[in-house]
């Protein structure tokens, strides 16, 4: 019963981002805009099209591809004739950042030659939501080394973050990190669906001071270095630090959704069209974190459960 109105939660912030997502994509979008590879070091290259990128690095036996690409971009069908054409090698592995679908859709064009390698935990994810994705026969922890032969790839796991599975791809000796959806940036996240907000920010600071980083690559959006973690945990601490004392303060959810505008970052992208979902979904995972002196009551939680305004956060009478 005590698992209700986290349940109601949950569905209440999937039906809001059914709409947005219903209303963003209601007009027939168009694919394969902008594709393109650059070289950003000596091994490693920048792929994408439709601002969402991946990468490839390309050693002296063997390439490893990072990513697949949105399922109807038809990128990667490209991508496998790309490499073909300017590099006669082959693709032994592919990489697979985490398991949101739009990052690894497609990546079977690569499974007559290569192995997909990924987290652990990306792996049921993959299965459970019948991704379109190459399924990895190899996989790690916390951290692997992959020899291309005369380059090395690391792949490391800081813990859960924007998923449970979310990886970052580094090459040490040419200082790139490929920081799939991490690397936010001075932009918001759409929101906080799957992510351990908490654990996000400890990986954001430890990104930000990781050795051997001069270019990061993220998932959408330019080139960019160390500076996009450090932007991106301001804004994430700032909304969480705002939500929680709003909280403590007995504010309710609608409440919060017209109090709370993150002037400051007005400046960042996605600020007028994400906020919103961000204050919902932030509030879901702070709800989930802590409980007032006084606890919710069964019946407050049923309550809460038919109408979010009467969420109790504070103890009463405060
Ligand atoms: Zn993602």
């Amino acid at each position: 019963m005590t698992t209700r109105p986290t349940l109601f939660i949950t569905a209440f912030l999937f039906a809001g981002l059914l709409s947005f997502a219903s209303s963003a994509f209601s007009a027939e979008r168009q694919w394969g805009v902008n594709r393109g590879i650059e070289q950003v070091s000596k091994s490693v290259y920048r792929w994408g099209s439709d601002n969402q990128y991946g990468a490839y690095v390309v050693g002296t036996r063997s390439i490893a591809v990072v990513d697949g690409h949105y399922c109807g971009s038809g990128t990667m069908d490209w991508l496998k004739q790309e490499i073909e054409k300017r590099h006669d090698m082959p693709v032994r592995y592919v990489i697979l950042s985490h398991d949101h679908q739009d990052h690894n859709c497609n990546t079977q064009v690569f499974s007559d030659t290569a192995t997909a390698v990924g987290h652990t935990n990306l792996v049921p994810h993959l299965v459970r939501e019948k991704r379109d994705s190459m399924i990895p026969e190899i996989t790690f922890e916390t951290s692997m080394e992959i020899d291309l032969g005369g380059v090395a790839v690391k792949l490391l796991y800081f813990g859960p973050s924007h998923s449970d599975n979310l990886i970052q791809v580094h090459v040490p000796a040419e200082k790139v990190l490929i920081a799939v959806d991490m690397a936010k940036g001075r932009s918001l996240f759409p929101d906080y669906r799957d992510m351990d907000v908490h654990s996000t920010l400890k990986v954001m600071k430890q990104l930000a001071i990781l050795e051997d980083v001069e270019i990061v690559l993220p998932g959408h959006g330019a080139i960019s270095d160390q500076q996009s973690f450090s932007d991106g945990y301001k804004y994430l601490k700032a909304l969480r630090d705002e939500v929680l004392a709003l909280m403590v303060d007995g504010k309710t959810l609608p409440e919060m959704r017209e109090i709370i505008k993150m002037e400051e970052f007005s400046d960042y992208r996605g600020h007028d069209l994400h906020l919103d979902n961000n204050i919902v979904t932030m509030w879901g995972y702070l709800y989930r974190y802590r409980e007032p002196n006084q606890r919710i009551t069964q019946q407050e939680a049923v309550e809460c459960r038919e109408d979010l305004s009467k969420c109790r956060t504070s103890n009463i009478n405060e």
